[in-house]
Formats: structure tokens, sequence, C-alpha cells
């Protein structure tokens, strides 16, 4: 097939499978008024593919086959594939309103993931679960199919491992053993487009020990498959006015609780089973690919910030004060340090088994300079922008003709700028700051791709300390051991 159309996509997704929201089991996710934004927003991904104009950053060809592929199953195998990758992300979210579409991007990591570690489990225990992963990725990009990827796990106590917990399925477990495959059992968290994909790719989310061998289990299942619910998220979503939220009305990511009740794996899907020994090199893999997608992804939100904020100091007459430069530049800062730093982990990747893996270190500098910077530059946003961000009026108002006068009137700014001009852009600052799609933002920055702790404990990890020590011993005029 190669490639699908938007109405191909959609037409999957009513396929009987078990979504609540808001209380209600959902029929059709592809009508539901707020799945549907979901729903629109990931078709995105489809439609660019189709359009002459990204056609070529979208998909690749395989001159093997002469097959016309999304380009995110393209395996990375050298900076070029990385540079590519990152490009059709950040183009992408950029022409999605600075939300990454992630339907493609989150599965294709894990799978990436998986053909590495598969390998090396089958090296050391006989498995044949490279093959496994292979004709699944064979199968997803044949058939163009959307990937969701469960890793959170519910977790319960954190200081806890997961057979050590109040009840047993805080963490995603086998709970029985068949012939022809397994049963799961328990819940993952907080899994993005889980309710609007075609697969849903579970993966172990921490190292394991022996004792917890039952929850070393990753596997791929088709969203409807029996025993899987979800519970999607309303959160991240203001309204449905174009006016008030120019960008969440259109575009938003939708998470759910996904549920395992006692859901059967055929032996074909399973990609770890009972590996215990490899699960934290699964989990920490994926990562190292999933890092690199958000920070590719990150850039597009960076650069509406700078605008936005660039935009209402010129309308409000204010973009020649110092200290309205000085925010601008560490928003300019902070875009292009992000930028720099994702292509620079493409440039500096290291190859394995044929895959080329962003530079880890660097992925986790840009990051954690991200996520630890981010409600600074909202706050700079905010700063330039004012008050207006909350207080102003309704669209009703706006259009009612006994207030409409009064806002055009008094709600104005500089002179040549339309007072709706202002208001609109108002809007779009609120939409992306001050709203429950900008706290959205916020949990997103500090948490998604794994808390600020994860990324400091790899940076630590993965730098070179003893360089620096010995340079530190050398300028000290210490005697140097070799
Ligand atoms: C918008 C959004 C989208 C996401 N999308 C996905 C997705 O598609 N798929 C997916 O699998 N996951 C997804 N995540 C999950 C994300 O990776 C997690 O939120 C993140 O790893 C933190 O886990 P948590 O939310 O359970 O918080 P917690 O793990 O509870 O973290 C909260 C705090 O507790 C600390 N903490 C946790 N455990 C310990 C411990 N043992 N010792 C000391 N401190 C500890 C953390 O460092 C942090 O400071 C998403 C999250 C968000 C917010």
């Amino acid at each position: 097939m190669g490639i699908r159309s938007v109405e191909q996509y959609k037409a999957g997704l009513n396929d009987g499978r078990t979504v609540f929201f808001k209380g209600n089991r959902v029929e059709d996710v592809t009508q539901h008024p707020d799945l549907g934004v979901g729903v629109n927003h990931a078709s995105l991904d489809f439609e660019l593919a189709e359009n002459p104009e990204y056609r070529d950053v979208m998909t690749v060809n395989i001159p093997e086959t002469g097959e016309i592929i999304s380009r995110y199953f393209k395996t990375p195998a050298d900076t070029d594939d990385l540079l590519k990758r990152r490009e059709m992300i950040e183009t992408s979210t950029r022409l999605a309103g600075g939300v990454v579409l992630l339907i493609k991007e989150i599965g294709t990591d894990a799978l990436f993931a998986l053909s590495l570690i598969a390998k090396r489990i089958d090296e050391k225990h006989g498995t044949d679960y490279l093959d496994r992963v292979k004709a699944y990725h064979r199968h997803c990009q044949e058939k163009d199919l959307s990937m969701a990827v469960a890793q959170t796990d519910v977790k319960g106590d954190r200081s806890l491992m997961p057979s050590e917990q109040a009840h047993p399925d805080y963490y995603v477990r086998v709970v029985e053993q068949r012939p022809d495959g397994v049963v799961v059992r328990g819940a993952k968290a907080h899994t993005t487009c889980a309710p609007y994909v075609d697969e849903i790719i579970v993966l172990p989310t921490r190292n394991m020990t022996e004792q917890n061998k039952d929850y070393a289990v990753a596997f791929a299942i088709p969203a409807n498959t029996p025993g899987l619910k979800m519970i999607a998220s309303p959160f991240g979503a203001s309204s449905s006015s174009d006016f008030h939220h120019p960008v969440s009305s259109h575009h938003r990511m939708i998470e759910s609780l996904t549920i395992f009740d006692d859901v059967f794996v055929p032996n074909e899907r399973i990609f770890m089973n009972r590996e215990w020994d490899f699960a934290g090199a699964l989990a920490n893999t994926f990562v190292e690919f999933h890092r690199f997608t958000a920070v590719s992804y990150k850039t597009p939100l960076c650069d509406l910030f700078t605008g936005g904020a660039a935009l209402i100091a010129d309308y409000n007459g204010i973009s020649r004060a110092s200290h309205v430069r000085e925010k601008l530049m560490h928003l300019i800062s902070y875009a292009e340090t992000v930028r720099a730093l994702s292509k620079a982990a493409a440039v500096d990747c290291t190859r394995v088994d044929g895959v080329a893996i962003p530079n880890s270190l660097i992925t986790n500098l840009a990051k954690f300079y991200f996520a630890s910077n981010y409600h600074q530059m909202v706050s700079y946003v905010q700063d330039i922008a004012g008050g207006l961000v909350v207080t102003g009026p309704d669209e009703a108002d706006v259009t009612n003709p006994e207030t409409r006068d009064y806002i055009e009137k008094y709600l104005g700014g500089v002179k040549g700028v339309s007072t709706m001009e202002r208001l609109k852009l108002i809007n779009l600052i609120r939409d992306l700051t001050a709203s429950d799609f900008g706290g959205y933002h916020e949990l997103l920055a500090i948490h998604a791709e794994g808390s600020l702790e994860a990324q400091k404990i790899t940076i630590y990890r993965g730098y070179d300390l003893e360089r620096c020590k010995s340079l530190a011993k050398q300028a000290a005029g210490m005697q140097m051991s070799n």
C-alpha cells in the first residue's frame, strides 16, 4: 500500500475499539467532537505525505522495491537520515500549530529500539525476536499504520519494584503463558494518541530483576484487541472557538489511561517475554530515540513564542524598550539552542548494527535545557504581552453590536494595527501560554519523554568526567599517572 490517504486512516479507526471519554463509551472516535480534533490533527501526517510540496520531506523511495513509504519507517543509517527525520518532525509540527503529530514518530522510535535490543536478546537467549520485530516493522510500513507507545506504567508507589506493590498490576505483566501467546494485565498511563491510532506498542518502563521477570514484556497489538480499554483524557483543550483558541481548537494530542484487561498477545507480536535482563536496555534505548524526536518537535513552539512576543511588542509600541529586546534575545537563544543541539545530536551519532543512534548526551542536554527553561520562556512572553491575555472579551462581545464598537475603540494598540488583529494575537498567546492547552504544554515540557531527573542522570552518566579530572590535575601541576 505504501502511503494511505486521510480517508483510509480515518476508516481504519472505526473498528470497534473500546474508548471512553468523560464517562461515555465512544462509538466512533473520528466523529467525536473532542477526539475528532485529535484525529484531524493526526490526519495531517497523511495529508502532507500526499502534498507535492512536502512529499520529499515526508516520504522516501525504497530503491530495492521502488516503493514509496512514509519516511518515519526508514531506519536511520547515518547522520543524513537523522537530519531528514528531524526536518520531517520539525516541519510537520510547524504546520500543525507547534503540536507534534506523534502517530508515527514515537512508534518508529520504538521499532528502532526493539530491533537493536531484540538482536541482543536473541544472541543471549536463543529467541527469534529480531525476525518478529522486522516482520512487524514491515507490516506497519506496508500498511502505513499509525502507532502509539505505551511505556509509562501507572507505577503505584514509585519507591517499590513492581512485585512489591500494594497489588501486582501497577506495572503491565504476563499473567498467563499459552502455546500460541501470552495474556497480559495492567495499565499504562499518558499514552499519547492511543485512542486514534492503529497499533499500540508496549515497552517496559524500567529495568527489572529476576523476581520481577513477569513485568519484562514488550509487544504490539491492534487498538481494537479484545480486553484493551482506553480512558481518554479531556485535558489540554480549552474550547472549540477558533477565535479564543486559534491553535488548540484545531490541534491537540489526547492521552489515555490504557488498560490491559487480560489481553491475549499472539507469539508473533511478542518482542520480550520475561527476559528481565534486557528490560532496562530496551526502556533506555527507546528513550534515546524518543528524546531526539522530542527535541526535533520542540522548536516550532519556541518559534511561536518568539514570534508572538515580538509581534505583540510591535502592536503595543514597546519593541524598542531594552527589557523587551532582552527578553526577545532570551527567546531567540532558547529556540536556536534547542535547534542547534538537536542537529548536533544527529551529526554526532553513533552506529550500532547499521542503525544511527543520535548522540545521547547532546539529546539529553537539549531536552533538559528545553524543559528546565520552559516556564521562564512562558513568563517572558506573558510579560511582554500584558494582562489582556487573561482579561480580554469573549467572542460574543466582539460580535454583539452593543459592545463591538467599545472593544474596537478601547482595545487598540499602535496606529495602523486593527483592534481585531491585536485581539487575535492576544488570543494566540493565551492559547499557547495561559489556557488549559497552555498548562498542558507546561506539563508536557516537564514530563513527556521522561522527567527532568531522567535527563540529568543520563547527562551525568554519559559525560567523560575523567577527561576533565585529568585536565584539572594537569593544570594544577599534579603528576599524571599515564
Ligand atoms: C503530555 C504527556 C504525554 C506523554 N506521552 C507518553 C506516551 O505517549 N507514552 C508513554 O509511555 N508515556 C508518556 N508520557 C509519560 C512520561 O514519560 C511520564 O510522565 C514521565 O516519565 C514521568 O512519569 P510520571 O508521570 O509517572 O511521573 P512520576 O514518575 O511520578 O514523576 C513525578 C516525580 O517523581 C520523581 N520520581 C519518580 N520515581 C522516583 C523514584 N523512584 N525516586 C525518586 N524520585 C522519583 C520524578 O523524578 C518526578 O520528579 C507522557 C507524559 C505527558 C505529560
